[in-house]
């Protein structure tokens, strides 16, 4: 997979890649994630790349052009298939947009700042528009760091054990059960008895139990939902 990053701030995006399992997936050929510079695309000797809004009002609007040329750029090079608009009124990111998003080849996002982008931008290029949270970031950098993040983990061979995934929380619409490591005993406090028993049988029914009663009590949305659809 190929992840190209457009931003205006690229020195935000320095740490997250290159570390950890971002890291390790393009280490191993699997992921190849690219920060473009904006600034590089901007309009004249003072490389422009922002306005004043149309009818006044605080903030500055990042314009179409340089944004066009670099995604016609890419496209000449690339297809892809999603060019994403980090936003907050875009559709609020999960797990299943994670999921789906880790199958496909080759995206785009495109991070924001200031007030935000020309409207025609979504209209003529955006193909999906995704927000990490109901507040507003200063730019798109950290959202675009979050969705790449949860994107790579899921391709196959990024994780040593596939399988680890599919018990992180939200996949099957579960939160994942509590986890202990070393020592059985601390200061008093242990560890629940079946983790240590061997029976993997019970084990599994422990966790599937305690991700229920988790998710019940943490977050009935899910549950409700869970439930209604099983139903
Ligand atoms: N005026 C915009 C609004 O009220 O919707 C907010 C602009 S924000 C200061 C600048 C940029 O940060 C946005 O264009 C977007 O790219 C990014 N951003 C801010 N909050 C975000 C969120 N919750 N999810 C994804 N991107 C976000």
């Amino acid at each position: 997979m190929r992840i190209d990053i457009i931003t205006l701030m690229p020195a935000l995006l320095d740490g997250p890649f290159a570390h950890s399992i971002v890291k390790r997936a393009q280490e191993r050929g699997l992921a190849e994630v690219h920060v473009h510079d904006l600034r590089n695309y901007g309009l004249g000797k003072h490389k422009q790349v922002d306005d004043t809004q149309f009818g006044g009002g605080a903030g500055m609007v990042m314009m179409i052009e340089p944004i066009e040329r670099i995604i016609n750029e890419l496209k000449s090079k690339n297809e892809y298939d999603e060019v994403i608009f980090m936003t907050p009124d875009g559709e609020q990111f999960k797990q299943s947009i994670a999921n789906n998003l880790s199958l496909k080849t080759n995206l785009i996002l495109l991070c924001g700042h200031y007030k935000g982008i020309d409207e025609r931008i979504r209209t003529q290029f955006i193909t999906k528009e995704v927000s990490i949270g109901d507040y507003v970031l200063s730019g798109g950098e950290l959202a675009a760091a979050v969705v790449t993040d949860a994107v790579i983990r899921l391709i196959p061979g990024v994780l040593n054990d596939e399988t680890s995934a599919l018990s992180d929380s939200f996949q099957d619409d579960l939160l994942a059960p509590p986890v202990y490591t070393r020592p059985a005993e601390y200061r008093g406090w242990t560890v629940p008895e079946v983790l240590l028993s061997g029976n993997f049988k019970a084990i599994d029914k422990w966790r599937q139990e305690q991700a229920e009663s988790r998710t019940k009590s943490r977050r009935p949305d899910i549950w409700n939902k869970k439930d209604s659809s099983e139903g």
